[in-house]
């Protein structure tokens, strides 16, 4: 049986009634309607996911429905932003209704855990590619932007970082014992959004760590006119990504490697008493520009692609 645009959205991606009061109308007609309250602002992302680009082409579809809205959820973590709403674009080469069950189950299951509507989408046909828009809702004001951070003021992470970077390597056929955490991280990262909400007017910049904590936080110290200095020994590091850089003395990979979804954010020293036990001070804001690291007492700076030891 084949079908139709119309019983494909109605059968997979059709959501009855609205979960959010301020959803006033959702899928089903031209366009959605949102009402958003005076003293809120609306945060918008979009992210694309490409197959054999961003995904394996045999990854389980319903990791890949989770990862696509993680990804956009997680933008929204690093805006300080609640989610609300999302629309969905999906092309697709052809309709595989088993792929698109799991596919929804994914995506509905972490769209549930953080009340986001799915208030409209399209589907086309073409190589796979798929694509979210997220709305979030922030106090007016209240933002946190890349462009806050001031010297003097501290760097922290939340979680661990690299294991999603291991699951990869590990997916590329690096063997490591332990598999089992670095690839839940890759495949299922989790958006941090309750932190985002919380370093509201605590946090003075924030980022979501997509393509590596390096070059993230290059982005705050570059639209804050700023340098940083990490302490390297300082990192949250799994004891998978511990081991794995003992057997390969490939120290760079926590710094360099994507897709952990976690927050890095900058805070002032009288503020460092409201952050979560589950975020990690590494570093401290500096006037000289640049991102320096300091490993077990020796200086090393970032040359873009890696770092070098500093002479
Ligand atoms: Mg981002």
């Amino acid at each position: 049986m084949s079908l139709g645009e119309f019983g494909l959205i109605e059968r997979y991606f059709q959501v009855k009634q609205p979960r959010q009061s301020l959803t006033q109308l959702g899928i089903g007609d031209d366009c959605a309607l949102l009402n958003i309250p005076s003293d809120m602002q609306l945060a918008v992302t979009t992210d694309t996911m490409v197959e054999n680009v961003h995904f394996f082409a045999n990854v389980n579809p319903a990791w890949l429905g989770h990862k696509l809205l993680a990804v956009n959820l997680s933008d929204l973590a690093a805006m300080g932003a609640t989610p609300y709403a999302v629309t969905l674009a999906l092309t697709m080469p052809k309709i595989d209704e088993d792929w698109l069950q799991h596919f929804a189950n994914g995506f509905f299951a972490l769209a549930q855990q953080y009340q986001v509507d799915l208030i409209g989408g399209d589907t086309t046909s073409g190589p796979l590619t798929l694509s979210v828009q997220a709305m979030g809702l922030i106090p007016r004001g209240l933002a946190l932007l890349r462009s806050g951070a001031r010297v003097g003021v501290l760097i922290y992470v939340s979680g661990a970082i690299g294991d999603a970077g291991l699951g990869l390597k590990i997916l590329q056929g690096y063997i490591s014992p332990n598999a089992e955490l670095p690839l839940s991280r890759f495949h299922l990262p989790q958006p941090r959004c309750r932190l985002g909400e919380n370093l509201r007017g605590i946090a003075s910049s924030c980022i979501d760590i997509s393509d590596g904590l390096a070059a993230d936080l290059g982005h705050i110290l570059q639209k804050s006119a700023v340098g940083a200095r990490l302490d390297w020994d300082k990192l949250p590091l799994s004891a998978e990504v511990q081991q794995y850089i003992l057997q390969t003395g490939d120290w760079c990979l926590p710094l360099t490697a994507g897709d952990d979804y976690e927050l890095c954010f900058t805070v002032a020293a009288h503020n460092q008493h409201l952050i979560p036990d589950n975020c990690r001070c590494i570093g401290i804001i500096t006037a000289e520009l640049g991102l320096q690291i300091q490993r077990f007492g020796r200086k090393q700076i970032f040359t873009g692609k890696g770092f070098e030891h500093f002479s």
